[in-house]
């Protein structure tokens, strides 16, 4: 931590990312998949995994079976995505061994993280290449090296700093993009091993962050999320006094239909934001907010940095302000030492913001964290308990505040079919509501009027009313 803690300071290189000439060819008649998991930060590099690929010529394969070059783009948040992840990795021995020639990747927060390289290097001879969240720009040049080379080739920078652009970019979706504003975290949350393994706050230009966003737009484009692990201290590193709120006025007046951002943390919020969410009809009103608990004596333990009654009022201003914004969070139950008390704080914290809905994690400690130093004594079975109490509220507040839109109608925009129904179109409202809704000769990035004619707790039904 110390070592990490020393990089926050120092400059951070920007440099541009151009394609090695002899990879160009490289992917001839030959074909990927890239298997992500975890957040959207995630999501986008395996897109510019994707894009660096295409340019090489590689074709997209319909399943990691068929691959030629299969890469496992990984989540280090809890311990229990890493062990499905090394599953998964064990079982491709027998593929191996059938197909000497396939190439096996691994990257992303896993490959960052010293315990599992050693492990890889030890038990998984059938990965070929092992590459960190900061060496994605070296990613061609890698895979020729797996082409050339015998063995395995790990490559891990563990001293961040760089901020790469102009990488290129195959995106899953024509109507909605993940747009990176600024990578990794300077917060240090005692459970928290994304500081590790993305390292320091570093922001994208401005210039380079809109110039994405107008090229999405002018390509037909409808919906950007801005993405960081704490979007609101964007632009602290380039001595921005107020660099989220300038970012998102300028986004805004970019014109695109839809603007949201993802994550955002309490303790950096800024009035100003909430003026810019208001004043701007294209940024949505809905904000995920992560408060953890309720209890101030478990956030002063996560490092945290505010109390549950900042939260509280943070919470309070933004609903005046913003009467219709719809809230989301972030829970953990069964921190270190948390007791029944703390627990009841944080259903108190639930019972007051009445959230839309949470993701509720029972604690998973992380190896080289402070938190997974900390003495442990809540037996697991209180705290499955806990989760189930916790889930049942969050629920219950979901379908309560999902009722308040029966009857109305809400402007969706179309993911095309419902994944559950074939028969139903799907796509998330402004209010970032799923909407089920049935219609006619709708497509895909249509913005669609829909009469909500029922509610479940994690849903809305409804007809389209117009297209
Ligand atoms: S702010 Fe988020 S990403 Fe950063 S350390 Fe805390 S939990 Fe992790």
């Amino acid at each position: 931590m110390k070592d990490m803690m020393k990089q926050l300071k120092g400059d951070i290189r920007r440099t541009g990312f151009s394609m090695p000439e002899d990879v160009l060819g490289l992917g001839r008649g030959r074909t990927y998949f890239v298997r992500t998991y975890g957040c959207q930060a995630n999501v986008r590099d395996g897109e510019t995994l994707a894009g660096m690929l295409e340019q090489m010529q590689f074709t997209a394969a319909e399943t990691q079976e068929e691959a030629d070059v299969l890469i496992f783009n990984t989540c280090a948040v809890r311990r229990a995505a890493e062990e499905h992840v090394l599953g998964e990795i064990g079982n491709l021995k027998t593929l191996k061994r059938a197909h000497p020639d396939k190439i096996f990747a691994l990257c992303g927060c896993m490959a960052q993280e010293e315990g599992i390289v050693d492990e890889i290097r030890r038990k998984y001879p059938q990965i070929n290449l092992v590459f960190g969240t900061h060496n994605l720009a070296e990613f061609p040049e890698l895979l020729k090296r797996v082409y050339e080379e015998e063995g395995q080739l790990i490559a891990v920078q563990s001293v961040p700093g760089e901020v790469v652009e102009g990488m290129p970019v195959e995106r899953q979706r024509r109507h909605k993009a993940f747009v990176n504003i600024m990578y990794g975290c300077n917060k240090f949350c005692t459970y928290c091993i994304v500081p590790y393994t993305r390292g320091r706050e570093r922001s994208r230009m401005m210039d380079a962050v809109l110039a994405e966003v107008r090229q999405f737009h002018a390509a037909g484009g409808r919906e950007v999320t801005l993405l960081g692990q704490n979007v609101n201290a964007y632009g602290k590193d380039l001595q921005m006094a107020d660099g989220f709120t300038d970012l998102l006025d300028a986004v805004a007046e970019t014109g695109i239909d839809r603007i949201r951002f993802y994550t955002s943390h309490p303790r950096d919020y800024s009035s100003t934001t909430i003026d810019a969410m208001k004043r701007h009809e294209n940024i949505m009103k809905s904000l995920h907010l992560p408060v953890q608990s309720g209890s101030d004596e478990v956030l002063r333990r996560m490092a945290r940095g505010y109390t549950a009654d900042s939260y509280r009022a943070l919470f309070d201003d933004m609903k005046a302000r913003i009467p219709e914004i719809t809230f989301t969070t972030d829970l953990i139950v069964g921190f270190p030492g948390e007791t029944d008390e703390q627990f009841e704080e944080t259903l108190k914290l639930v019972d007051y913001c009445r959230f839309d809905s949470a993701f509720t994690f029972i604690y998973s400690p992380r190896e080289g964290t402070p938190a997974a130093r900390m003495e442990d004594t809540i037996p697991a079975e209180v705290k499955k308990q806990r989760l189930a109490v916790l889930n049942e509220r969050i629920t219950r507040y979901a379908r309560e505040n999902n009722e308040a839109y029966l009857s109305r109608e809400l402007e969706v925009l179309c993911d095309g079919p419902s994944k559950k129904n074939g028969e139903v179109y799907a796509g998330y409202s402004r209010e970032n509501k799923l909407v089920n809704f049935t219609g006619h000769n709708i497509a895909v990035g249509d913005l669609v009027r829909v009469k909500i004619t029922d509610v479940k707790s994690y849903s809305l039904d409804g007809e389209a009313v117009q297209k």
